[in-house]
This record gives C-alpha cells, sequence and structure tokens, in this order.
C-alpha cells in the first residue's frame, strides 16, 4: 500500500475485507457506508474501484487507481520467424486468413471439454461426423468465416507449444475455471502469450458451477494485467460452460472481434512457412505430421524442411481426414512423405530441390550446438552481453517455497534495478522449479532463481540441454548478492554440480548405526563416498545431501563403479524405498 498524504491507491476491483484493512477501518463500518450508499456487500465480496473511490472519499481519501505492472509485449520474446517472413511479403499481396487460437490454462480449468465441445458443435456442417482421426488441430466455422484451433493439450508436446508454439497462434483462449480463479499455470500461460506477444481472450469456465465467483476471478485477472473490458481495460471475458455447452458462440465471436483489430493476413502465392503441430510414426503410413501453412499455399509434391526432418511430400489430408491437394494459409493439414519425425513448434518450409533440403539440414545440424550456445541466458553472458550492447534488462523467473519469501526478494530486485541494467521479474510464484519454467526462461532469455526449493529432475535436464541458467539460494542476500554482482560484471564463476554416477536402490537393509540403508546396483559411472547424493523417486527429488557409508560386501570402499552392488547409508535419513534412484555428483566451479 502506498497512501500519500491523503492518497490512497486502489485495484480495479477490492474486497471489503482488504479494503478495510487498507484505511484501518472496521469492515463492519465500510459495510454500513456502502449500505448508505445502496450498495449491498458482505465482507468476503469485491467492490470495484469507483465505489471504493466513494467509501474512502467518506474518510478523507483521495483514491487513485494503482498502476499494475505488465510485462511489455514489445520487450519480451522474438517476432516469430513466419511473422516476419509475412511482414516482408508485398503488401497489396496480403490477404486476409483465418485466426488460429490455442487454449492454454491451468489443469482441470476446462481445456480439453472446451475443445471438444467446439469442435462437435461448431465444425463445418457435414465435417463433424466427418472427423475421423485427430491431428491436433480443426477449423470452425461461424458466420461464414474460418477459425482455426489448435487442440493439442492432451499431448506430451503441448507443454512444448505452449513455449514455441503459442508463438504459431493469433490469439490465445484463456480458460480459468470461475470457482479455481488463477492459478500457477494460468499465470504461466499469461506470461506465454505475452512472450508471443499474442492477444489473450479469457474463456470464464465452469460458471455453471454453485461455487463461482466470476467476480472474484476478474478480480485476479486484472491484477496479473488483464484489465477486463468492462472496466475500461482491454481483455475481453467471456463466461462460458463447457459442460452445459452455454457461451461457446459468445466465445467464438468474441475471437472474431480480436482478430478483426489485429492484422491477420499472409500472402497465399507468398513463399510456403508454417510450424508443425505434431507429429508421429504411423505403422503403416510412415510419419505423420500435421503442418499449419501461415504463408504460401503447400501442394502434394512439394520438397519440404522441418527442423532437421526432410522430404517430398506425397499425400496430404485436411483435419477430417479428406485428401486435399493444395492447402493455404491458416489451414491444418497432414501430411505422409517426411524422413523422420519433427519436434512440435518447429518451423518447416518449402525448397526448391531434395538436395536444397539435405543441404538445410546438414547445416542445422551443425549449428544446432552454436544455437544453444548462444541461446544461454547465464549471469555470466548478461554482462558480456551487456557491455556488446545486446542487453539492457535481466528476465529472470523466481520460485520460493512460500509467497512470504517472494515479496522480500521482489522488492530487493525492484532496488538492484534501478541501476545501468534493468531487472525484468517475467513472474514470481510458489513452488519446486519445473519443466514449463524452463521452456518459459529459454522462450524469453531468462534465467531462474529459486529460494528454498528445488528443481525437479526432468527441469533440470531440460535446463542443462537448453543451457538455461538455474540458480537456488537458501539465503536472501546470497541471492541479492550475486544479481548484484552480475549486474557489476563482477560475478564470481558459478559453482556448478557434476553426476558423476547414478545407482539404483534394489533393496533396503536396516543397519544398527544408519538405520536403514539402501543395497543398490551402480548403472553408471561411479559413486564416491566423499561426494554428494541425492535420492529421487519418479520426478521427485526426495533427500539430497552426504554419503554416510559406501560398502561392498561388507568392506568400507571409497568408490563403486558400474555393474557393482553396494551399500549406501545416507546421515539421518531412512526414506528409503525399492526403485528409488540414486545421483552421485560433486560440486565444482564452472569453466
Ligand atoms: P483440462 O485439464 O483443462 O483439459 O480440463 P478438462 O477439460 O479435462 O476438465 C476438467 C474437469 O472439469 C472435467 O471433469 C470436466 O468434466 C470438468 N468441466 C469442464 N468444463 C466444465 C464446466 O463448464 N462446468 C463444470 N461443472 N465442469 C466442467
Amino acid at each position: 500500500m502506498s497512501e500519500n498524504g491523503h492518497k490512497i491507491e486502489l485495484p480495479y476491483s477490492i474486497v471489503i475485507r482488504d479494503l478495510a484493512v487498507k484505511i484501518e477501518k472496521s469492515p463492519i463500518e465500510i459495510i454500513k457506508k456502502l449500505m448508505t450508499n445502496g450498495v449491498m456487500a458482505t465482507i468476503n465480496q469485491a467492490v470495484d474501484f469507483d465505489t471504493a473511490a466513494i467509501v474512502v472519499a467518506e474518510y478523507g481519501f483521495e483514491a487513485v487507481l494503482e498502476q499494475v505492472e505488465e510485462i511489455e509485449p514489445e520487450e519480451a520474446g522474438e517476432v516469430p520467424l513466419w511473422r516476419q517472413m509475412i511482414a516482408k511479403e508485398d503488401a497489396a499481396a496480403l490477404k486476409s486468413r483465418a485466426p488460429v487460437l490455442t487454449i492454454l490454462g491451468h489443469v482441470d480449468h476446462g481445456k480439453t471439454s472446451l475443445l471438444d465441445v467446439i469442435r462437435s458443435e461448431h465444425v463445418a456442417e457435414g465435417e463433424a461426423g466427418g472427423i475421423t482421426q485427430h491431428i491436433g488441430a480443426y477449423q470452425v466455422e461461424l458466420k461464414g468465416r474460418l477459425l482455426t484451433f489448435l487442440d493439442t493439450p492432451g499431448h506430451a508436446a503441448f507443454t512444448a507449444m505452449r513455449a514455441r508454439g503459442a508463438q504459431g497462434a493469433d490469439i490465445v483462449i484463456l480458460v480459468v475455471a470461475a470457482d479455481d480463479g488463477v492459478m500457477p499455470q494460468t499465470r504461466e500461460a499469461i506470461a506465454h502469450a505475452k512472450a508471443a506477444r499474442v492477444p489473450i481472450i479469457v474463456a470464464l469456465n465452469k460458471i455453471d458451477k454453485a461455487n463461482a465467483n466470476p467476480e472474484h476471478v476478474k478480480q485476479q485477472l486484472a491484477e496479473t494485467g488483464l484489465i477486463p473490458d468492462e472496466w475500461g481495460g482491454n481483455t475481453m471475458i467471456i463466461p462460458v460452460s463447457a459442460k452445459q455447452k452455454l457461451g461457446i458462440n459468445d466465445l467464438l465471436e468474441a475471437a472474431l472481434l480480436v482478430a478483426d483489430n489485429i492484422e491477420i493476413r499472409a500472402n497465399p502465392n507468398g513463399r510456403v512457412i508454417g510450424t508443425v503441430i505434431e507429429a508421429e510414426v504411423d505403422k503403416t503410413r510412415g510419419t505423420v505430421t500435421t503442418l499449419l501453412v501461415q504463408n504460401g499455399t503447400l501442394e502434394v509434391g512439394d520438397i519440404v524442411v522441418a527442423g532437421t526432418a526432410h522430404g517430398k511430400l506425397r499425400a496430404m489430408t485436411d483435419y477430417t481426414g479428406k485428401p486435399v491437394r493444395k492447402a493455404g494459409p491458416s489451414t491444418p493439414v497432414a501430411v505422409l512423405g517426411l524422413n523422420e519425425i519433427p519436434s512440435a513448434g518447429d518451423v518447416f518450409q518449402v525448397v526448391t530441390s531434395e538436395r536444397d533440403a539435405r543441404d538445410i539440414v546438414s547445416e542445422r545440424h551443425d549449428t544446432a550446438k552454436a544455437r544453444i550456445q548462444t541461446k544461454k541466458a547465464s549471469l555470466e553472458d548478461l554482462f558480456a552481453n551487456f557491455k556488446a550492447g545486446e542487453a539492457r534488462e535481466l528476465n529472470l523467473i523466481l520460485k520460493a517455497d512460500v509467497q512470504g519469501s517472494l515479496e522480500p526478494i521482489m522488492s530487493e530486485l525492484e532496488k538492484l534495478g534501478k541501476g545501468e541494467i534493468g531487472i525484468k521479474i517475467l513472474y514470481a510464484e510458489t513452488g519446486n522449479i519445473g519443466e514449463n519454467d524452463v521452456m518459459l526462461a529459454s522462450a524469453s532469455h531468462a534465467i531462474i532463481i529459486g529460494f528454498n526449493v528445488q528443481a525437479d529432475v526432468a527441469a533440470r535436464r531440460l535446463a542443462e540441454k537448453e543451457g538455461i541458467s538455474l540458480r537456488l539460494y537458501e539465503i536472501i542476500y546470497r541471492l541479492t548478492e550475486d544479481i548484484e554482482k552480475a549486474l557489476k560484471g563482477m560475478l564470481e564463476p558459478a559453482i556448478v554440480e557434476r553426476v558423476i554416477g547414478r545407482a539404483q536402490v534394489l533393496a533396503v537393509f536396516s543397519a544398527s548405526k544408519l538405520g536403514k540403508v539402501a543395497g543398490c546396483k551402480v548403472t553408471e559411472g561411479e559413486l564416491r563416498r566423499n561426494a554428494r547424493i541425492r535420492l529421487v523417486r519418479g520426478a521427485d527429488i526426495i533427500y539430497e545431501g552426504d554419503l554416510a557409508s559406501l560398502r561392498h560386501e561388507k568392506e568400507d570402499v571409497k568408490e563403486m563403479r558400474t555393474g557393482f552392488e553396494c551399500g549406501v547409508g545416507f546421515k539421518s535419513f531412512t526414506d528409503i524405498l525399492v526403485g528409488d534412484q540414486l545421483v552421485c555428483f560433486v560440486m565444482e566451479k564452472s569453466a
């Protein structure tokens, strides 16, 4: 809160209880004041800014609208290649095309249900029954206009698509359950959409539920920077129920409205370029790849390069499974003929000969490593980039154990960010660091800071692969000290972990001194007595600490190599299960 003389900052909407705290008055008093003004509200209900302003005025405060911190789209992310290509086309050749929509949101908020009703209710007359095969995208018709939906949330590839493929869409439909509100993946989706500079429409789902609380969700959305249009903001919030099939038409109409406000155009006769939606190997037909054409017209017989896959298109079908020979902008098609499966989110293009295709692919293989190097966003690199005039801002993703630790860290970082190099916190959340955080970091050149949290196994692996800096701290001043040093270009080499071996727990034994000992087989590298050890169960890290004992057939040993069995004891830790994985690592200074 900032109270400046008689001025008081208020958000777009505020719950009575919070308002009472803000102006240090009893909520009962406020409710009475509201009643005399003809507004009935309970302590847990929210009132809008104008109403709150009237109330606080009676106590001598002047209300001013709180400024919401937004990620500026111009500053986040890169312009996707296909957009750059279209920008280079002759303006006179551009024709309007169907908007491409993707549905994002927190788990269980109704993404799949919504995609299902849109598909079943709105797929062009006569086609609905004809969809024999799910290809990861479909088209619907409303008022004679087409809309293309990316339909991949159930797929593993979807996580990757969110980071890279949100860039393939023109509009993001953000599903938020009216009974649950803004959740971590909601915020993450907002960050993805903003990084890709894609406008957001909110589908406020599950409006049929008795405990739905739309006003509360709108307030939460306003707090993230998505100000509802009814409050004077730019975000359309459409109440829907996927279950009762309510509001679906309104949602599609809103999408067309948004589409009309952003130029959605392409040159059907231009260079052919698009995005890979999904791909799989079919036992009888070979690779089946779903492509979304974004510029130009794709034809059977074209030679295509997608990521490091290439080939001549043997056959093409639309989303209903019907063979087609041509596909223009915004059309999803399944194609046969690529030599391997590309990754979801890869860009594809048409080239003039098989030879060109092979050259491009071999070049891509060569530069893949270099690309990872240049993508690398580490604290150490930041200052170098800054000197070279490339970076003016350090993008951070902050994860902490509890809400209470996020706030002090953010305010410390804010202070540090007032110097020559700014600090931009893409988002700050509680919880361990997961794969999604690393993907967003990779997509937006951010580094990840963890405070009293751990990174799960998949996240560590991905960070390593993508060259993303992931730094964990337990003391706030160490964290801020590091960031400060990085901003001044004086950072010491980071201490990084190097995995030296892995083992699998085959049995658990009781031991008098340690309580329990893990009977293991070393599956990779070696276990070392004086190294650190991490016990992993599925995707969770259960324990991390020093090795207390390492034995081979009752003998204490210093190390144990691949293929051997040994007993491993941990310091004051006994929760060991058969099937757990052990990871043995040492800490060393990074080069
Ligand atoms: P996803 O994880 O976001 O894809 O969510 P799902 O579409 O799988 O939906 C999660 C659960 O919410 C399912 O049990 C759905 O039946 C339920 N659900 C989805 N939409 C609605 C709705 O509008 N109203 C109600 N009451 N339940 C819904």
